[in-house]
């Protein structure tokens, strides 16, 4: 664990003064529960063999040409994320929820570790690899470890039979409206006093513009990443390591015990 003293001191002092949070986090965040990343150093996307195929069989266009092997895809992820425990990033961003006056967390993953960590206000705008939901009928089915061992081919409805897709956004599909309009309402019309980017490649300007509004507005902006990112130079503190080792430091920090 790394000493409180690795926090810019500036940063630390900034840190004690805030009231509310907006926390967006991807991939990296649980790369310490073992779930690998697409993009970054061993990332799916790492792997010149297999990384395109993962992608073609993860996307809009393969769920309606091909829909079993977009479930074989995703069931092999689903089971991948099933035994992972949510690690000290997830526990500190739940923690930072409970001081805090006002906290939203924004992610990308599809794992739901920040939930079972006890976050509550959640936009998890790319769905969940571990529910599907029925494409004629609208029923959510949530499996269990036993099903996703099963998933071969695409799931069958249990109450109208119609073919079900997994419940989360492919490439190439539209995000969900009313999670878009969640961001907006916590991130443009509220702007939380700290935004913080953990574990993300933030390629997408959903990811991107919540920052870039937060640090017009004066707002403190902070990265933490092994990696630079796009969104190096534009932040206030980029922080250079795991999201476990500097989340928890600014959990000490908002709180200090
Ligand atoms: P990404 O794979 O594109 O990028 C991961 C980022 O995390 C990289 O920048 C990498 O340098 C960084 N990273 C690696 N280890 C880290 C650590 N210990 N601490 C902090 N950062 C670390 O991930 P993304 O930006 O979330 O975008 C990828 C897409 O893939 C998302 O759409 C997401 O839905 C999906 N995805 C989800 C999961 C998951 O749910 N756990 C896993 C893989 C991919
Ligand atoms: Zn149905």
């Amino acid at each position: 664990m790394a000493d409180r003293t690795a926090l810019p001191s500036e940063l630390a002092r900034r840190l004690f003064q805030i009231r509310s949070v907006g926390a967006i986090t991807g991939a990296g965040v649980s790369a310490e529960s073992g779930i690998q990343t697409y993009r970054g150093k061993g990332g799916i996307y790492d792997d010149p063999q297999h990384g395109d195929k993962t992608v073609e069989a993860l996307s809009g266009h393969t769920l309606l040409a091909d829909p079993d092997r977009t479930w074989r895809a995703v069931g092999s992820l689903a089971r991948q994320a099933i035994d992972a425990r949510p690690n000290v990033a997830h526990v500190a961003l739940a923690a930072i929820e409970r001081s805090v006056d006002h906290f939203v967390l924004l992610t990308q993953n599809v794992d739901g570790l920040h939930q079972l960590a006890g976050s509550r206000n959640v936009i998890d705008i790319h769905g969940s690899i571990h529910e599907a939901v029925c494409t004629s009928c609208g029923a959510l089915k949530r499996f269990d470890r036993d099903e996703l061992a099963g998933i071969l081919s695409t799931p069958q409805c249990a109450r109208c039979s119609g073919p079900m897709r997994p419940n989360a956004v492919l490439f190439g599909e539209l995000l969900p409206v009313d999670k878009v309009q969640r961001i907006h309402e916590e991130f443009y019309e509220f702007r939380p006093d700290l935004v913080i980017l953990a574990g993300t490649s933030a390629l997408f300007p959903y990811i991107t513009q919540p920052v870039e509004i937060a640090r017009q507005a004066g707002n403190l902006t902070v990265e933490i990443n092994p990696e630079p990112t796009l969104m190096t130079p534009q932040v206030e503190f980029s922080l250079r390591g795991k999201a476990g080792e500097y989340l928890d430091l600014i959990r000490r920090a908002i709180t200090p015990d």
